[in-house]
């Protein structure tokens, strides 16, 4: 049977199977990642034990997150931000992966409501410097994570990346070492962090024995997904 409780049991077999060979298995966490699907799947994923959901369109995962005010659901933004989603998102989520400028950080914490905790920020990488795709160079990323730091209203926590998909385990395994490498250059560097958001439904093996402390899985966890809506 295909029920999201037996692929949740299969990924965390994975998971477990990783961590036991390794040196010092870190925690990890699954991130369910629940654009397209309804709420009343989220509420399904929810009664089997996750509790952590990542949405990419706001729009999307507002009308979402009105449908499901009665569960302990923490909030994770994935997607690309456009300046006039900052003060929504700033609201309704309490982490955001997919930070990766400046003024979106500044926004972001002139919005954060100040009765919430601040926001979980991890800044998003871009390990394949390809010009289309989203994250921060690496030779961008200090003083990205210099400014958040002194922002009283999010609180950084570590890297994003989603490296280029591929099949092949070498070219997946060296776009991890890359983004581990440069998130241990910030951990020598005096920052805090404790939070590697690496790998997918086709990857998370690899992104787990590289450090991975979420994984941010769809497909693998839900079946393949319909067509993305019109982002909003
Ligand atoms: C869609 C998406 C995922 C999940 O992808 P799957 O391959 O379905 O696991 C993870 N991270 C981000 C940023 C996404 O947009």
């Amino acid at each position: 049977m295909n029920t999201i409780g037996n692929r949740l049991q299969l990924i965390l077999a994975t998971i477990q199977s990783i961590k036991t060979n390794q040196q010092s298995p870190q925690r990890v966490q699954v991130l369910a990642v629940s654009k397209t699907q309804p709420a009343s799947v989220i509420r399904e994923a929810f009664k089997v034990g996750i509790h952590l959901f990542g949405e990419n369109y706001l729009q999307e995962a507002l009308e979402k997150q009105s449908q499901l005010t009665d569960l302990a659901i923490e909030w994770h933004f994935i997607g690309p931000i456009q300046s006039n989603k900052t003060q929504a998102i700033a609201q309704n989520f309490s982490w955001v992966h997919s930070l990766d400028r400046l003024k979106i950080a500044q926004r972001l914490n002139d919005a954060r409501p100040k009765d919430l905790d601040p926001i979980n920020i991890c800044i998003q990488l871009n390990v394949d410097s390809e010009e289309s795709k989203g994250g921060v160079s690496i030779h961008e990323v200090e003083s990205l994570a210099a400014a958040i730091s002194t922002m009283p209203h999010l609180k950084l926590r570590g890297l994003m990346a989603i490296p280029e998909p591929s099949t092949n385990v070498d070219k997946q395994r060296m776009q991890f070492k890359k983004v581990r490498g440069c998130y241990d250059n910030l951990l020598a560097k005096g920052y805090a962090l404790d939070t590697l958001s690496i790998g997918m439904s086709e990857d998370y093996p690899i992104a787990i024995e590289q450090g991975a402390t979420i994984v941010r899985i769809g497909s693998a966890l839900f079946g393949a997904r319909q067509p993305k809506p019109s982002a909003g």
